[in-house]
């Protein structure tokens, strides 16, 4: 068996190469299909929708935005293992150790901590595999409904702890509700 007629997918499809005849070389019939099918579409339902004015309905299971926990007296979670960046398959986390001063025990909980956490949105999936390998409790995907933010720079949506660690206020409020139950 020749090279030329070996096909691995069975798919392969024989281009000829005959001459046009007079009414393909005028290219009438091409665009008046072309234009026959943009026309069915036009009074179609649109699949698309106009992203971030509009925004799909999400499951009730749904879960998007990271957030890096803290504990009930405000402290961070994170112990910048590397757990999470190991186990995600986009490869979109990133982070910088640091040890623990005495004097920031009221910062973080652990004696080592993440002075760089980021996660990069553009490669992210939000497949959760971060917060099912994350020990110490601290990275979940929140049930917020916003998902990424659109915008023009790549930069952009490079999420630092800035936009990562959850809000002190927010760490407060949970404790109280803890502190209630
Ligand atoms: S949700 Fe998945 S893809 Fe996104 S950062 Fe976590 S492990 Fe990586
Ligand atoms: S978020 Fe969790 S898994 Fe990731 S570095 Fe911090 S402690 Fe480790």
């Amino acid at each position: 068996m020749s090279i030329e007629t070996i096909s691995l997918s069975g798919r392969k499809k024989v281009v000829s190469n005959k001459e046009m005849t007079f009414w393909e070389r005028l290219y009438l019939v091409a665009i008046v299909k072309g234009l026959w099918i943009t026309l069915q579409h036009l009074f179609k339902r649109k699949v698309t929708i106009h992203y971030p004015e509009q925004v799909r309905e999400r499951s009730v299971v749904y879960r998007g935005q990271h957030m890096l926990k803290r504990d009930e007296q405000g402290r961070e979670n994170c112990t910048a293992c590397g757990l999470c960046a190991l186990s995600c398959p986009a490869e979109a986390i990133t982070m910088k150790a640091e040890e623990r001063k005495p004097d920031e025990k009221h910062l973080y909980r652990e004696e080592k901590y993440a002075s760089i956490y980021e996660i990069n949105m553009l490669r992210c999936i939000f497949c959760g595999l971060c917060e099912e390998a994350c020990p110490k409790d601290a990275i979940y995907l929140t049930i917020s409904k916003e998902l990424v933010p659109s915008n023009y720079d790549r930069e952009d949506f490079i999420f630092g702890k800035d936009r990562l660690v959850m809000p002190l206020e927010m760490a407060m409020k949970n404790a109280q509700l803890k502190n209630a139950n």
